[in-house]
């Protein structure tokens, strides 16, 4: 892959965040350092870089696109609500699979994160009170 400005910078703003944000988040904090770039340029390195396995695309339900540069294999945890997502550390929720004839694997869980689980917390407070 031949060297480029662009397709560094693209990779820069998501190796800065944890957050796999989708291609429009991307695109406008790389126009802080490039300010002339394309969404549509954006979105071919996005592309390059996925294809040469330097950043991931996140499978989600989540409608949108999201990348993540934390390539090592780790979960994903997918909040229904709002569409965050957080990694997961799998050991911490015992999804692991040692058969020897596998290559890859990708696990997602659906559920509420802690920020959209606080006003239903509450609500339920009130309802019960
Ligand atoms: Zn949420
Ligand atoms: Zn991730």
């Amino acid at each position: 892959m031949r060297f480029s400005k662009q397709r560094e910078a693209v990779y820069e703003v998501l190796r800065s965040t944890d957050t796999h944000p989708d291609v429009a988040w991307i695109y406008n904090q790389t126009r802080k350092i490039i300010p002339n770039i394309s969404l549509g340029t954006v979105y071919r390195n996005l592309n390059e870089l996925a294809a040469a396995g330097r950043i991931k695309r996140v499978s989600c339900e989540c409608g949108s696109e999201r990348f993540d540069a934390q390539i090592q294999p780790h979960a994903h945890f997918v909040c229904i609500k709002c569409g965050a997502i957080t990694d997961v550390d799998a050991g911490k929720c015992n999804v692991s699979c040692r058969l020897d004839n596998v290559f890859y694997s990708e696990v997602t869980l659906y559920g509420i994160c802690d920020e959209c689980r606080a006003p239903i917390e509450q609500n339920k407070k009130e309802i019960q009170q």
